[in-house]
């Protein structure tokens, strides 16, 4: 059976936990466990972004880590979309200006 040795994602990005990702302070595994949020920021952090707070239970470090990856492939993808976008608008824009009087 052949490998897949191209395992490269096409996807723009990916949703982890970072519950079994190492702790920055003291780089142990499966340390980490989500910190209920003690203020109105950290509320609005957790929310409206994709950083969680989240607390070590080996050393006690507790501070934000994101749970959303972004891959190269996904940054070239936005990039990509944006320039679609942008001349798409000028496109239309231009369109408007001559056949719209
Ligand atoms: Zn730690």
């Amino acid at each position: 059976m052949a490998q897949k040795r191209r395992l490269k994602s096409k996807r723009v990005g990916f949703r982890r936990d970072a519950t079994f990702s190492k702790c920055p302070s003291c780089t142990q595994f499966n340390t980490l466990r989500r910190s209920k949020t003690r203020s109105f920021m950290e509320g609005a952090i957790k929310n409206l972004t994709w950083f969680k707070v989240y607390r070590c239970t080996n050393c006690g470090w507790r501070g934000y880590k994101s749970t959303f990856i972004l891959t190269i492939d996904g940054v070239k993808l936005i990039a990509t979309y944006l320039i679609i976008a942008l001349l798409t608008g000028f496109a239309v824009k231009y369109v408007i200006q001559r056949f719209v009087k």
